[in-house]
This record gives structure tokens, sequence and C-alpha cells, in this order.
């Protein structure tokens, strides 16, 4: 049975009486502002309490959960006489291991949250309401009754003697499957007839994905170079103690089976791995490479993401608790898995933005990575084909070790990049000016051929704005700084930052004109012109859009697969990981997308996208192409991008970052203000930055206040601050200090966020 879950909970007595040698523990509630308070501990609780133990208590008049933060605490002599005793100790094992609370810990100082906000991500909010699992109640015979007393039964109690019959025939039932009332059910049982015994249920997720049959082929042998960054993870896994590796392998260089190598290590050393992947979209498809590559470590490999359902997040949680499950996929938040003895995180394509949350605690799942893995005295691997500036950096000054593969699966040439000049293409266009003339070509080269294209158009929607051509006005999101986009197949004007949805106007709501015009083009309008160029092929379009529904994403990346779609047509999603052998053909419809936005890492961006979509092409038998369209030819991330110059692009955006004192070898801390009335919102970040100015002169760089580039969002209107620093920690104290002190307005949110990756 379950021995995590006493069936018995431990309950407080409800006295109040103080003796001496009363012990304390101090708890901190998850709903209390981020302080512990001190409570009594009940005697017969006493043994079974510790650090980490989730309990109940009574907070104010209500009751609550927490975590008990600190055991054999003082009680100040003075509130000795208020202290109230915990209620009752949820599970008989602590929820959060020692190094889960530094790690803790740690988050709420570095990204300056409150460490309930911290406890709220760190814990799935079943556990903190300390849920029981869900028991499913079998019902079997504990013994056959002679013909006679069988027929005893059925004169006496006929729908028992049934029952009987039913549990004769098919051995063990679930109660709540038996067609019969508890209380005929209760009274086979209290007659010694029936027993009932609970079994925990475990609702798997993706217990449908399996090892894939024509995968289960030949077991891969490791190319050198492979082998060779295999060989130097082994040693730091041999050696039990934190290191860091950069994995720096070009696209489909085979980091995947570098990765499962590491793991397989791990286990044969009875430690455990949590393998993080930047979109929940990408875990089947890793989870099924896991399992397969895994098969015969008789480890299970358990899911992680945030569209996981409670039941199957609670389950996956208290396997990975108990002990059962040894190796963990997921996206950013399994990063605070309770996996025991951890031995090894991987963090595969580390550069991705996703793993930065966009809330308090405002952490870095990468970042959080490597200080967990620091914690744990286990090997951390960040692998990319386009390393972030930050890891590249930390490579380079000897933070972390550099691994390389450089050379793509049985020396697949990589395919190549032409960058086409839309200035020019615009000269010659005729009607639309969406596609060039060399992209039509090259895709209706691959039609001909039965191969696959991959588009990327890194904006939803039919139109980029509704502008109306008679006096030029724009039509605007009545909550946000942004112009509403519009999308066809309901005659919407949307908002992409606020979900804000209005009817498409016919006139311009300033001069009356019939005259509106659409301009620009997103991915709705890219793929009415494909059909319409190629009515024949089978195009499909994967962008936020279309995702709504829960599997969609999974059934159409394995139609792609199967070859039942010619053209696959996507926002960013697409731009990831996905490994398909067909695609001959990735196209990148406007690169001036990421690379014209206010943001440091834009380049850096634009360099990472060209990189990544084109590593989607030509990984099977077939050779690739790729094809770019710009209006800004010659931006360096393009020419590198382009020539495959990783170490120059690389070199290059490291010097100018330092000439402009931003990250990696500076840390940024973003202080955001936002509220809905402009003039109080610009008021106090004015008056903040004047306090600052005066209380703390010169402890680190100020830039702004100033309206961020998106100067109004759902209502709110936003500015921001910058502080530029060396090391945030000191930092981090100085300003909470200062905050506190200062007298802020009710009216105005602000916010930290310490290594932004959100600039707008
Ligand atoms: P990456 O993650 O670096 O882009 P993958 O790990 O996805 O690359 O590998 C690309 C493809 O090459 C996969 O289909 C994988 O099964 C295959 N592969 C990887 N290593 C080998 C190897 N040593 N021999 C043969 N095939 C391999
Ligand atoms: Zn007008
Ligand atoms: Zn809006």
């Amino acid at each position: 049975m379950d021995e995590l879950f006493p069936t018995d909970k431990t309950e407080a007595p409800d006295s109040r009486d103080d003796d001496a040698g009363k012990s304390y523990a101090k708890i901190m509630p998850f709903d209390g502002g981020g302080q512990a308070y001190t409570y009594a501990v009940p005697a017969e609780m006493a043994a079974n309490l510790a650090v980490g133990s989730l309990v109940k208590i009574p907070l104010g008049s209500r009751s609550t959960h927490g975590i008990v933060w600190e055991k054999n605490a003082t009680p100040e002599k003075k509130f000795a006489k208020k202290i109230r005793p915990i209620a009752e100790l949820c599970y008989d094992f602590p929820v959060l291991a020692p190094d889960e609370i530094k790690l803790c810990e740690w988050i709420s100082g570095y990204y300056a949250a409150p460490l309930n906000s911290v406890l709220q991500t760190v814990l799935p909010s079943s556990v903190r309401q300390g849920v029981r699992p869900v028991l499913d109640r079998k019902i079997s015979l504990a013994r056959e009754l002679s013909p006679e007393e069988f027929s005893g039964l059925q004169k006496r109690a006929r729908r028992q003697a049934e029952l009987y019959c039913a549990l004769k025939d098919a051995g063990t039932l679930s109660r709540s499957a038996l067609n019969f009332s508890p209380q005929i059910i209760n009274s086979l049982i209290a007659a010694g007839i029936a027993t009932e015994k609970a079994v925990r249920v475990s609702r798997v997720a993706y217990s449908d994905i399996a090892a894939s049959p024509e995968k289960t082929a030949p077991a891969i042998r490791l190319n050198d170079e492979q082998s060779a960054a295999l060989a130097a993870i082994t040693r730091s896994i041999e050696a039990g103690k934190f290191r860091t590796h950069l994995l720096h392998g070009v696209t489909g260089s085979g980091k995947t089976e570098v990765y499962i190598g590491a793991i397989r290590e791990v286990l044969a050393r009875g430690g455990s791995a949590i393998f993080l992947v930047p979109e929940v979209a990408l875990t089947p498809q890793t989870v099924e490479r896991l399992r397969h590559g895994l098969e015969n470590c008789g480890a299970n490999v358990v899911v992680w993401h945030s569209h996981l359902s409670a039941g199957e997040r609670f389950d996956a949680w208290t396997d990975m608790a108990r002990g059962n499950a040894r190796v963990l996929v997921g996206a950013r938040s399994a990063i605070f898995a309770p996996l025991k003895n951890l031995r090894l995180v991987v963090v595969d394509e580390e550069h991705e933005p996703s793993f930065k949350q966009g809330e308090t605690p405002f952490y870095h799942g990468r970042d959080v990575a490597v200080f967990r893995a620091s914690l744990c005295g286990a090997v951390c691997i960040l692998g990319s084909a386009t390393p972030s500036l930050e890891s590249f950096y930390n490579a380079r000054i000897g933070k972390y070790e550099l691994n390389r593969i450089t050379k793509r699966i049985d020396d697949h040439p990589f395919p190549p990049m032409k960058i086409i000049d839309m200035r020019r293409e615009i000269l010659h266009a005729q009607g639309q000016t969406t596609f060039s003339r060399q992209m039509l070509e090259a895709i209706e080269d691959r039609l001909r051929g039965h191969e696959q294209s991959i588009l990327f158009l890194n904006r939803r929607g039919y139109s980029r704005a509704m502008i109306c051509t008679a006096c030029g006005h724009v039509i605007t999101c009545p909550h946000c700084s942004s112009a509403l986009t519009y999308h066809r197949e309901n005659q919407t004007l949307r908002c992409h930052l606020c979900g804000h949805i209005e009817s498409a106007a016919t006139r311009c709501p300033a001069c009356g004109s019939a005259e509106m015009r659409k301009r620009g083009f997103g991915t709705q309008r890219a793929e009415e012109i494909l059909a319409q160029k190629f009515p024949d092929a089978k195009i499909v379009r994967l962008d936020a859009d279309t995702m709504s529904k829960k599997n969609e994403f999974r059934k159409i990346l394995s139609e792609f697969r199967d070859g039942k779609i010619d053209i696959l047509l996507g926002t960013q999603m697409i731009a990831k990981g996905l490994d398909f052998p067909r695609v001959t053909l990735a196209g990148i419809i406007d690169a001036d997308l990421s690379l014209h936005v206010p943001d440091f890492r834009a380049a850096e961006r634009t360099f990472q996208l060209l990189v990544q979509v084109a590593g989607r092409a030509g990984r099977g038998q077939l050779d690739g192409e790729v094809l770019v369209q710009t209006f800004t030819p010659s931006a360096p991330p393009i020419q590198f991008a382009k020539r495959a110059e990783f170490d120059e692009f690389l070199e290059s955006e490291l010097d100018r970052r330092r000439e402009f004192g931003y990250p990696p070898q500076r840390h940024i801390i973003r202080h955001l203000f936002r509220g809905n009335d402009e003039t109080r919102v610009a008021t106090i970040a004015e008056k903040w930055a004047n306090f600052l100015q005066e209380k703390a002169p010169g402890i680190f760089e100020i830039r702004g206040p100033a309206p961020c580039p998106t100067e109004k969002l759902q209502d709110n209107f936003r500015y921001h601050m910058w502080y530029f620093c060396d090391r945030v920690p000191a930092v981090i104290t100085t300003l909470s200090r200062l905050r506190n002190e200062f007298p802020w307005d009710d009216d105005v949110i602000e916010i930290l966020d310490v290594d932004p990756v959100d600039t707008t």
C-alpha cells in the first residue's frame, strides 16, 4: 500500500495548555506574505515533523497550509502564551528536501520575490492543499461459499448473492464500476465474504507514447564527436561534483543521443535526471525519444508541463517524491521536481527565452537549473545549436566546460542559405509582395518532387494593421498601445497583447471614410496566398490561433511526419527542435520582424532564428535549402548566419554588448511601473529615481525612467528603469531596503525583473 500517505491523519488535540518542554516550529504559510510564524508542535507530531513538512495551521481566523521552515524555534517570551498549535501534519514525508528549501531561498533573494510566491511556483497546488491521492477501492472475494451457504444467501439476500457471482466471475472489481448499492457491497464485506483494498491510482500523461516501433531498430552508435562530448560529461558525473557543460552542437548533430547517454550513466549510478525543454509542444517528441533510449534502464520517464490535469500533475509529483520515477521531461517549472538523488539536469535549447518566467517570481529556468545542480553536486548540461551569449560568455571565462559537435550526423552537409533582397523584389512585384519569385519557385520544386517545405512567419493573423487611406488613422486597441490585427475567418480585429476582440470596421472610426486598407501580412494572409498559388498542395498553418485544441499540435506534426502535409506554415513554434527527414526547404518569410525591435538581444534572436529554422531542412537523406527574405540583407546576424559563422557572430556580438554595457558582461535589473493613471505612473517613477540618486548614489548605473516600448498594456500605462550592475545580490539587497522605505503610490504597481528577457 501507500507508505507515504497514512490513512490516519495525525490530528492535533484541541488543547492550548503550554507546558514546559513544548517544542516550537517556524511555519511559512503559502498565503502569508512571505513571512514565517511560530507554532507549537503537538507532542505526538514531534517525531514525524521535519523541515520541509507540509502542515495545516490556523492563521488569524482562517485555516491554511504551510511549510515547516525551522524546527526547534524559540518563541519570544511575551508571545509564548498566544502561540497556537499546528493543526495537522498532512504527509508523513517532507514535501521539500533541504536543497529545495535552499533553492527557494536563493530564488526569493536573487529575483526579489516573496518566499510564498516562490513556494507557489515550486509546489503544485494539489500538494500545497494537502490533497490525498485518488484511491481506487478494489473489491474481491474473501472466500468461496459452499453450495448450501450460497443458496442460503440467495434466499436471504438476492442482490448480495448476485454480487457474489459477479466477483466470482471477474476476480477483482472496482467499487465504482460495480452496479450494486454501497449497502449491498458493505454487507458482503461485513459478512466476511468479500474484501476491499484501496489502491493508489496513477494518472500518467502521454502514457500512449511508447518507444516508437520504427526506432526500435539497431541501437545508435555514437560518432567520434558525440563520444568525445559524452566522455567529458561522464567524467564529471563520475567525479560526483557540480559542473556545467555547454554542449554546442550544430542542428542535427545528435545532441539528444549525448543527453540520453549521460542520463544512462546517471541511472546506472542510482541517480535521477531532469530534462528541460523550452516548449510544451516539444515534450511528446522528446518523451518518445527518451522512453526509447532508456528502455532497458528500468527507469520511468515522467512528463511535466502546464497542460497536465491537476490529477496527472499530482500523481507525477508523488511518483517522483516516492522515488518511483527517476527521469522527468518538462518545461520550465520541471526544474522544481522533487526527484531524489538528482545527479543530472539537462537544459535543451538553452538559449530559448521561454525558460524565463514572465511573472513573479521572474526566474530563469536555465539559471535555476545551474544553481540547483550546484546545490545537489550534480552535473548540468546546457545544450544548443545557438548558445545564448550568457552561456557562451560563461564558457569563455572558464565557468562552464565547452563541448562541441561541429558536424551533422553522417556528415550531412548544411543546407545552403540564400538571402533574398526584398527591396529589389518589390521593384519587380506584380500583385502580392509577401513571397518572392524565388521562394515560390522553390516551393513549386518541392511539390513536384514530393518533398516538404516549412515556412516561417512570426506574426499570426491576416494583416498587421487596418489603416484608413483617407486620413491615415490606424485602428488600435482601446486597452493597449498596439495596432489591432485583422483576422479573416470571422472578420475580427484582435489585440495580440491583451486578447481584445472587436468586429472589423468597414468605415474609418476617425473620418468615416470607407477606404480602409489592410497593411502588412500575417500567417493567415500568407496561407491564403499559398493556397491561391498552389491549389493542389496540402497546406497547414500552425500558430496560436490554430492550436486552441489540446492535442492539435501533436496531430498536425504526426501528419506532417507521415508526409500527408506538403507545406507547414507557422510562427516561431515550428522553428524549434523538430526533426522531419523529408523537409528540404526552410523559408523565412520576413527576417526583419525580429531584427528591428527595441531589444538589445534583437541581433542574437535573429541569428538564432535563422540558424534554427535552417536546421529544420535537409536532416534526412535529401539535401536541403534555406531561403531568407529580408529588406536588410547586410545586417550582421543575417550575414553571419548565412556563412554559418557561430564563433564569429558570438565574438562580434560580445564586443558590441561590452561597448554598450549590456549583458552578459554585466547584469540588468528592470524596474517596471504600471498603473491606469499615466501622470501618477510617470511621477512616481521620477520620484523614485530621485530617491535612488539621493540614497544610493553610484552603487549601480541607472537608465530611465522612460515609457516602455509597449507604453500601454491592458489599460495600464507602463514606465521602466534599468539598473546595470556587476553582481545582482548586493544590489537587490539595497533595492529591497530602499523599496521598503519609499512612500509608494497605491495605484502604481512596481515590479523588479532581474536578468530580464522581455524588454517590451
Ligand atoms: P540535434 O538534437 O543535435 O538537433 P538529434 O539528436 O535530434 O540532433 O539527431 C538528429 C538525428 O540523427 C536523429 O534522427 C537521431 O536519431 C540521429 N542520430 C543521432 N546520433 C546518431 C548516430 N550516432 N548515428 C546515427 N544516427 C544518429
Ligand atoms: Zn479615416
Ligand atoms: Zn490590447
